[in-house]
C-alpha cells in the first residue's frame, strides 16, 4: 500500500525531510503543507539582500517549481495545518479563502519552525517596526530604508548585526541596542565580543550594551527608540531579540515538549506519539558537549535533523545524536564564528574550563594581503578535551570553525590539537597554524 506522509512547514527543515522521504520511498504520497506564499527560499540571505549583496528577494530561491514535479511532491501553499487528530491520523488543514479539508496520514513530520519574539516594549505597534524572518518581511524593511535615514535594531544577535551592518551600508545612521552587556552574547564571551563592537563602532555603528529599549517613540509611524533615559532618532526599528518555536500545533495534538519548551524527540527525530516526527526550529536537540537538551535553531541543524526525520518517516532508519550549534557570519570584511560552549555557558553549565587566546595571521607575515585572526579555545579543566572555540579573523574562518568542531565531536584533547599536522603555503597560510597555536597556548596554562 502506498505510503502516505504529511509534512507541516515547508521550509528548510521541511523540504529537506521531503527530499529524503522521497529518497527512501520512491512511491510514497508525500505532501507538504505551509502558510507561506513562498517556500524554499534562504531567510539566511535576507540581511545580504538588504545590504545590496544579493540583487533581488527572488535570488534566495533556494528549489525552484520544477524541483516539486521532479521529487513529486504536494505543495500546498498558504495553506494552514490548524489541527491534528493523533489517534485518527489526520491533519485539518485550510486554505487562505477559508476551505478547510482533512487529510490523512501513515506517517507525519512536524517542522512548523519559529516566530520572532518581540518583548513587550512599549509602543510596539506603531507603524515602521519591523522583524526578519520571511521575504514579504525582508521586502518591506528593504522598502522603508528606500527612504529612511536613522535606524535602530533591538537585539545584537547574529540577526540583529547582520541587518545593522547592512542599515549602514545603505547609508542609515544606525544604532544597536542590547539589553545583554555585549554583542553576540550567547555565541561569544566578552572579551571576543568587545572586539566585534569595536570593529564595528569603527565602521560608524553605534552599539549600546547593558542598556534596554523601553520604549518606541512616535505617534502612529516610529520617530525613535528610548533607551536609559536617551532618545535615538529612527525612521526604522528592526526587532531581532529572537525567536520562539511553534509548538502549539504539536502540544495539542498531544506531543511532549521538552525543557526547553521545543519538540522533545529520540534520537530517530520521533516524538512520544509513534510516526509523528519532527525537525528544525520548533525541535529540541541534545548539546553534544553538556548532554543537555538545547534548542539549537540554526539552518544547520534543521536540515540535519530534517533529513533524519524524514528517512525515518519512509521506512527507513537514521538517527541525529546532536549539534554544538556552530555558527559563522561575515560582518563587512569580519569573519566571525563559533562551535561548542562559551567560557560563560560551560560555568553555567558546572564545567570548569581553561582557556587561550592567540592573535596571528591567516597568511605567512611577508604575503601580501594577511588578515589578522584571533582564535580563543576552550577546554575542560579534568578531561583537557576541547569544548569550545570563537574566532575572529579575515578569512578561513568557516573551515576552522569546521575542523574545530570536529575536534570537538571526536572528543579531542588539547595535547592532541597542539601535535595536529596542518598544511602550510605562504598565500594561504602560516607555517604554525593558528589553532594548534592556540592549543599550546592553553596546553601552557594547564601546566
Ligand atoms: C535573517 C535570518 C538569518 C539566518 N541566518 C542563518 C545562518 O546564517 N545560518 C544558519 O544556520 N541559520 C540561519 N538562520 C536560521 C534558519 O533560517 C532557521 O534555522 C531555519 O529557517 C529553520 O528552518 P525550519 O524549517 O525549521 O523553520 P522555519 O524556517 O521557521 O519554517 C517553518 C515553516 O512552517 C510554516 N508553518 C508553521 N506553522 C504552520 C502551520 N500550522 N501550518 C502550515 N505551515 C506552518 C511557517 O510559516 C514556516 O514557513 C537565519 C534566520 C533568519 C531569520
Amino acid at each position: 500500500m502506498t505510503r502516505k506522509i504529511i509534512i507541516i512547514g515547508a521550509h528548510a527543515a521541511g523540504l529537506d525531510a521531503a527530499s529524503a522521504a522521497r529518497k527512501t520511498d520512491r512511491s510514497a504520497e508525500i505532501t507538504l503543507i505551509t502558510k507561506e506564499k513562498k517556500t524554499a527560499y534562504s531567510r539566511c540571505g535576507l540581511p545580504f539582500v538588504l545590504g545590496g549583496h544579493i540583487a533581488t528577494f527572488d535570488d534566495l530561491t533556494v528549489f525552484p517549481e520544477r524541483f516539486y514535479k521532479m521529487m513529486k511532491l504536494n505543495l500546498l501553499t498558504e495553506t494552514t495545518a490548524t489541527n491534528i487528530d493523533a489517534k485518527a491520523k489526520t491533519v485539518e488543514i485550510q486554505d487562505k479563502n477559508g476551505n478547510k479539508e482533512t487529510l490523512s496520514y501513515d506517517n507525519l513530520v512536524i517542522t512548523t519552525g519559529a516566530d520572532p519574539f518581540v518583548p513587550p516594549i512599549k509602543g510596539r505597534d506603531k507603524k515602521g517596526i519591523f522583524v526578519v524572518r520571511t521575504i514579504e518581511d525582508g521586502e518591506k524593511i528593504n522598502k522603508a530604508l528606500e527612504t529612511a535615514e536613522s535606524a535602530v535594531i533591538i537585539g545584537a544577535g547574529l540577526i540583529g548585526l547582520e541587518v545593522a551592518v547592512a542599515c549602514l551600508e545603505r547609508g542609515l545612521k544606525t544604532t544597536v541596542v542590547e539589553f545583554l552587556p555585549y554583542v553576540l552574547p550567547v555565541l561569544l564571551d566578552k572579551a571576543m565580543a568587545d572586539r566585534v563592537q569595536k570593529m564595528l563602532e569603527e565602521k560608524g555603528m553605534k552599539i549600546i550594551v547593558g542598556k534596554g529599549a523601553e520604549e518606541i517613540l512616535g505617534t502612529d509611524k516610529v520617530t525613535g527608540v528610548l533607551v536609559a533615559g536617551e532618545t535615538i532618532p529612527a525612521d526604522v526599528v528592526v526587532v531581532a531579540t529572537g525567536v520562539r518555536a511553534n509548538v502549539e500545533l504539536a502540544k495539542n495534538a498531544g506531543v511532549e515538549l521538552g525543557e526547553t519548551k521545543g519538540i522533545k524527540t529520540n534520537l530517530r527525530m520521533e516524538t512520544n506519539i509513534k510516526g509523528i516526527y519532527t525537525a528544525g526550529d520548533c525541535a529540541e536537540t541534545i548539546n553534544l558537549v553538556t548532554r543537555r537538551p538545547t534548542m539549537s535553531q540554526l539552518g544547520t541543524t534543521a536540515v540535519k535533523q530534517a533529513k533524519v526525520a524524514g528517512i525515518n518517516a519512509a521506512g527507513g532508519y537514521s538517527t541525529f545524536s546532536g549539534a554544538l550549534g556552530s555558527w559563522i557570519t561575515r560582518l563587512f570584511d569580519t569573519e566571525i564564528g563559533g562551535t561548542g560552549l562559551t567560557e560563560f555557558m560551560a560555568g553555567r553549565a558546572g564545567i570548569e574550563t581553561v582557556s587561550g587566546t592567540i592573535v596571528s595571521k591567516t597568511r605567512a607575515d611577508y604575503f601580501p594581503g594577511a588578515f589578522p585572526i584571533r582564535i580563543k579555545l576552550i577546554a575542560e579543566k579534568e578531561t583537557t578535551k576541547i569544548i569550545g572555540a570563537q574566532i575572529i579573523g579575515g578569512e578561513e574562518v568557516t573551515q576552522r570553525i569546521n575542523a574545530l568542531s570536529f575536534a570537538i565531536q571526536n572528543e579531542m584533547t588539547v595535547k592532541e590539537l597542539a601535535k595536529a599536522e596542518t598544511c602550510y603555503a605562504p598565500p594561504v597560510c602560516e607555517t604554525w597554524e593558528p589553532m594548534v597555536l592556540a592549543a599550546e597556548m592553553v596546553l601552557r596554562k594547564l601546566r
